[in-house]
């Protein structure tokens, strides 16, 4: 299917993620949109835990402190890629759908 859209080039700036489309749009994935919407089995079954309680002290782990950043990527297949995050957490498959839907297109 030549009408599949593919990313052209990935690159990563401040720790973001840009990946140029086959289609020819640009765009931009902040590491921490990534973190919070991986696809994986522990972190979908984290977010539907309820809220922490409001009136509880927050209490930030020095990884959860420091702003998380995209550490690498390794295509699987021609459907996914794997991203793995500066906090160690790398068992994320993001499919080729999920990222079109999770960027934000912009122009260079
Ligand atoms: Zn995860």
């Amino acid at each position: 299917m030549s009408s599949e859209l593919m990313p052209l080039n990935l690159s990563s700036q401040d720790g973001n993620l840009i990946i140029v489309w086959n289609d020819g749009v640009r765009m931009e994935y902040a590491a921490s949109l990534l973190r919070n919407s991986c696809p994986c089995a522990t972190c979908r079954a984290k977010r539907d835990e309820p809220a922490p309680d409001p009136l509880g002290l927050p209490v930030l782990s020095i990884e959860e402190a420091a702003p998380t950043k995209v550490a690498g990527m390794k295509p699987l297949g021609n459907y996914a890629y794997n991203i793995a995050f500066s906090d160690g957490h790398a068992t994320g498959i993001y499919s080729l759908e999920l990222l079109r839907e999770l960027g934000t297109a912009t122009v260079e």
